[in-house]
């Protein structure tokens, strides 16, 4: 019997421009860790940035180690304020005994090779002040503005519209550890550096399709917490081979990568979703989990006009709870590779090949380079094995065809 399965032929969106690379931990040990970070090859600015990082993962370390899985997890957001001037801020979630949430925000000249504070920044800190107090009193209608002691300015993100202040425990002498964000409009302020506005040429390109046959030995590679700089290469590998996988993204990197998010689609592979900053999801509210996958989704359709069907959940874990809060179908795999943890190709193929049958879902990673190193030797074991690959989409498509006979 032959019954084939067709992508459907789908217009998608991109958009160019050159972004840094995003440097991606992912731990799963003792304790769960997920560290995203912007790398931008201005050594000052990168060394700031990951000194910061090791210091917070170093102290979590030993703070944390009579604890189990205690979990850090530090995310970014990127500016480019104007050609000179980066703005970026890590937000660092601690969950253990106690819960922690802070800020740490650069802000860079590459011109005069200096970091930036607010004052250099905006004209008139009096009333930036009145406008934070203004901002905290339309948004918190019971904010006590005694509470108000000091305003700091050291943490706030620049975007088209506004200048987000942070204002932490510290600053409100508040009993709880909430980040409380305050939007001030640009416009209202007198701004003492240029913000340039987005801009994106967006042009139109086709997906391929590819046709599977009822009886064919199938299977999935699937990579995890990317977009990195790696993605490329394990995207070359794929099409060396005729190959494809399933990506399934950390939606807070994924600006940064668009031309490769586009490249996965051109080449027929899925993109699916997993999360915005790789929390453990277990612990999150409905809403703040709705907020993981959406903000996701919104991310790759923006970068490439698709919108992922399949969620996978970080560390693997998750309730059947969080799972009816969305649409998305949960994809687990059958076939872990380790690579992160064996950091050996030998050890990873080893890994994959003896425990891959039928409909396999092989779980890999394009956050480093094992599973780069790994990746040729896997596809063509599997190929002389007559194994033929397919997205899991299609994956799960022809499992059902093959249940409904
Ligand atoms: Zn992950």
């Amino acid at each position: 019997m032959k019954k084939s399965i067709l992508l459907l032929v789908t217009i998608i969106l991109i958009t160019g421009c050159s972004k840094p690379e995003i440097k991606t931990t992912i731990e799963n040990n003792d304790a769960l860790v997920s560290i995203n970070y912007p790398v931008t090859n201005i050594n000052a600015l990168d060394d700031a940035v990951s000194t910061y990082v090791n210091q917070t993962y170093n102290n979590f370390k030993k703070s944390y180690k009579h604890l189990t899985k205690p979990e850090l997890n530090i995310t970014y957001t990127y500016k480019e304020l104007n050609d000179d001037v980066i703005n970026i801020s890590l937000n660092t979630e601690i969950n253990a005994d106690k819960n922690i949430n802070k800020i740490k925000t650069f802000t860079y000249d590459k011109k005069t090779k200096k970091f930036l504070s607010m004052e250099d920044i905006v004209d008139d800190l009096d009333a930036l002040d009145y406008d934070i107090k203004k901002a905290l009193l339309e948004k918190y209608q019971e904010a006590d503005m005694d509470f108000l002691s000091n305003v700091n300015y050291d943490y706030f993100t620049i975007d088209d519209e506004n200048l987000t202040i942070y204002l932490g425990p510290a600053e409100l002498k508040s009993q709880g550890n909430e980040i409380i964000y305050l939007d001030i409009p640009l416009n209202s302020l007198k701004m003492l550096i240029d913000i340039d506005k987005s801009n994106g040429s967006d042009n139109y390109i086709n997906i391929k399709k590819r046709d599977i046959n009822y009886d064919d030995h199938i299977v999935a590679l699937t990579f995890d917490d990317g977009p990195s700089k790696y993605t490329d290469k394990i995207l070359n590998i794929l099409k060396k081979y005729d190959a494809c996988a399933t990506f399934f993204v950390i939606g807070n990197k994924v600006d940064f990568y668009d031309e490769t998010l586009t490249k996965m689609l051109k080449n027929g592979n899925e993109i699916g979703n997993h999360s915005y900053s790789h929390k453990w999801l277990n612990r999150l509210s409905k809403e703040e989990f709705e907020e993981e996958i959406t903000k996701t989704q919104t991310e790759v359709q923006k970068a490439t006009g698709f919108t992922p069907k399949l969620f996978r959940p970080t560390y693997g874990g998750y309730t059947n709870k969080l799972k009816s809060y969305t649409d998305l179908t949960f994809v687990l795999w059958d076939v872990d590779s380790s690579d992160w943890k064996v950091k050996n190709k030998d050890k990873i193929i080893n890994n994959i090949i003896p425990n891959v049958k039928d409909g396999s879902i092989i779980l890999m990673h394009d956050n480093h380079e094992y599973a780069v190193n790994a990746l040729e030797d896997v596809i063509k074991k599997l190929q002389e094995k007559g194994y033929k690959f397919v997205t899991v989409s299609e994956l799960l498509e022809l499992k059902k065809i093959r249940e409904n006979e």
